[in-house]
């Protein structure tokens, strides 16, 4: 059975909780130890899914740090080479833990990208960041902003297609 600490006080009902990982029983002064045993045993598999959770999130916290710094050796170069080479004066750029969106460009001329991206194919990455430089130049969706891209990367519809087809899998 899992480890776990009571807390007595004059409440009516048993309760369970995590706190800081570890589980807590709050109980009524009258309940005996081995009604909340019962009580914690009926609830094992709450509890076994509970911890199941929190493993999981920490190994997402060291992938999610490892992919930002992953993003920021690749984006920011990447971005700064593009610009060079097709003419686009910005700001600064940074990393975002954006779900909804890729990339973005601010009227300032700074430009964000979500660390996320470095999960996608390279092409699709060059894509995103010509998207955000050509904002740059057009700050809307119009049709002289297409062309922009367009000019640049013929093939953009591609990879346009792609993203929105598997942008669910990423969120
Ligand atoms: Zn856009």
């Amino acid at each position: 059975m899992e480890q776990f600490s009571i807390e007595r006080s004059l409440r009516k009902t048993l309760s369970m909780s995590f706190r800081q990982k570890k589980l807590v029983i709050k109980a009524p002064f009258f309940v005996t130890k081995k009604v909340i045993n019962d009580f914690v045993l009926k609830h094992q598999w709450w509890i076994e899914s509970q911890i199941e959770k929190q493993k999981e999130s920490k190994i997402d916290e060291t992938k999610i740090s490892e992919y930002k710094k992953q993003a920021k050796q690749y984006i920011i170069p990447r971005v700064a080479l593009l610009a060079n080479k097709y003419g686009f004066q910005y700001n600064c750029i940074k990393i975002t833990s954006a779900k909804s969106r890729w990339g973005s460009c601010t009227s300032a001329k700074n430009l964000n990208f979500s660390y996320r991206l470095v999960l996608t194919p390279p092409e699709v990455i060059d894509y995103v960041i010509i998207h955000e430089l050509c904002h740059l130049r057009y700050m809307d969706h119009s049709k002289n902003f297409w062309n922009e891209i367009k000019s640049i990367m013929p093939e953009y519809k591609i990879h346009d297609d792609w993203l929105k087809k598997n942008a669910y899998m990423y969120r």
